[in-house]
């Protein structure tokens, strides 16, 4: 291996104009899907892929799941769901966004399952099933607590008071969603579901779906029929406060630009807000918060940022993290490594997803879900 980059030895695979680089190891993604599989019984493991699969390009993500045998996905718009009946004739697609007014013919089309999350949207699903003779079939999302989408309790009361609503399309799920399935002693999750059961109990029957990722982990009373992981196929963690035993699906790394020589006195970046103390060699690395590694991870005097690595060698972020660059202190990195086209990891095994978004707090599902378009992204594993 080139102990000068920190691509793994995968610099064969980078176009010479890549200046920040997210490789998404496929291998990775599909052994936590296969974990979440089996840690959820049998119950059916979907595979929630909004938002461009949480940045990571659905089309790809999409593929890789349905090879590992996965057959029900979740998009969050319309548009989401179109990109992914492109590449999966064959599976079934929840659009979360419900149905969009006057759109329905926009869902046949493409043989996607509005989760419908109001009762004015179960009425014009219904009128639309009624009106061209077809049983299409939906979701019905309800509210268990979370006051966001789903049918409140006295909505899921007249749907059932009348059954002729349900009767002109096929219900082929019932889901709610866990406000608080990241914080399992939180009293909200048994709450909700005691909830769902209650409301579920009053509608037609249907399989049912409750837990995300958090959810999956709270056990089996969670898991219903089908469970909708998002965050940790991609590596994220489902539980705050617990060790992640999902594998790392995504590394990011960036070209060092220049390498430059300053004093004690002197300041780094936007604001001068760190003052080197000793003198020192300063990387300034082709990523920014464009890219996705966010503004908060700036690091200023008495504030440190995060680290990244060149080989073995960690680097400290300096300065404000700016819209296309950051600065990395490599005064302890070897010259011969710390050079101009040298490559930085800032996200992967050692300094991870969860690690970057804590110390910026966010989550992870932001940072992943706000990578920039312009990081060159490189699919790693089997059957790419
Ligand atoms: C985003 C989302 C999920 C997936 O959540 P994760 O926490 O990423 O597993 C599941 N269900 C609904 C309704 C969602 O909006």
């Amino acid at each position: 291996m080139n102990a000068s980059t920190d691509t793994d030895g995968r610099e064969d695979l980078i176009p010479p104009n890549a200046r920040a680089v997210l490789r998404i190891d496929l291998d990775a993604l599909r052994a936590n899907w296969r974990k979440l599989n089996e840690a959820s019984g049998s119950a059916e493991c979907a595979g929630v892929i909004k938002a461009d699969a949480y940045g990571l390009g659905i089309e790809q993500i999409c593929r890789a799941l349905t090879e590992e045998g996965c057959r029900t996905f979740f998009a969050a718009t319309l548009d989401e769901g179109r990109r992914i009946r492109m590449v999966q004739p064959g599976a079934v697609i929840y659009i979360l966004d419900g149905l969009l007014p006057g759109a329905a013919e926009h869902y046949s089309g493409f043989d996607l399952r509005p989760a419908l999350s109001s009762l004015p949207e179960v009425r014009e699903w219904a009128a639309y099933c009624r009106e061209r003779g077809r049983r299409l079939s939906a979701a019905i999302h309800i509210d268990t607590g979370m006051n966001r989408l789903g049918l409140p309790e006295w909505e899921v009361g007249e749907l059932a008071a009348s059954p002729e609503l349900t009767e002109s399309f096929n219900v082929a799920l019932v889901m709610s969603h866990l406000a608080c399935a990241d914080t399992p002693e939180h009293p909200m999750n048994a709450a909700q579901r005691a909830r769902f059961e209650e409301l579920t109990r009053r509608l037609p029957r249907a399989p049912l779906s409750l837990a995300n990722s958090g959810g999956i982990f709270l056990g089996p009373d969670y898991h219903y029929d089908l469970v909708r992981p998002g965050i940790v196929l991609y590596g994220g963690r489902a539980h705050e406060n617990r060790p992640n035993p999902m594998q790392t699906v995504v590394r990011l790394s960036a070209r060092v630009l220049q390498v430059r020589e300053a004093g004690p006195g002197e300041a780094v970046g936007y604001g001068a807000t760190y003052t080197i103390e000793r003198p020192s060699r300063i990387a300034t690395i082709a990523c920014g918060y464009a890219d996705g590694f966010l503004r908060a991870l700036s690091g200023s005097t008495g504030k440190p940022g995060p680290v990244g690595f060149i080989g073995p060698h960690p680097v400290r972020v300096i300065g404000r993290v700016s819209m296309d660059l950051i600065t990395v202190d490599v005064s302890n990195v070897p010259e011969a490594l710390a050079h101009r086209g040298a490559w930085v990891e800032v996200m992967g095994d050692r300094v991870t997803l969860d690690d970057l978004t804590d110390r910026a707090g966010t989550i992870g599902y932001e940072l992943l879900s706000r990578l920039g378009r312009r990081v060159h992204r490189i699919y790693e594993g089997a059957g790419v």
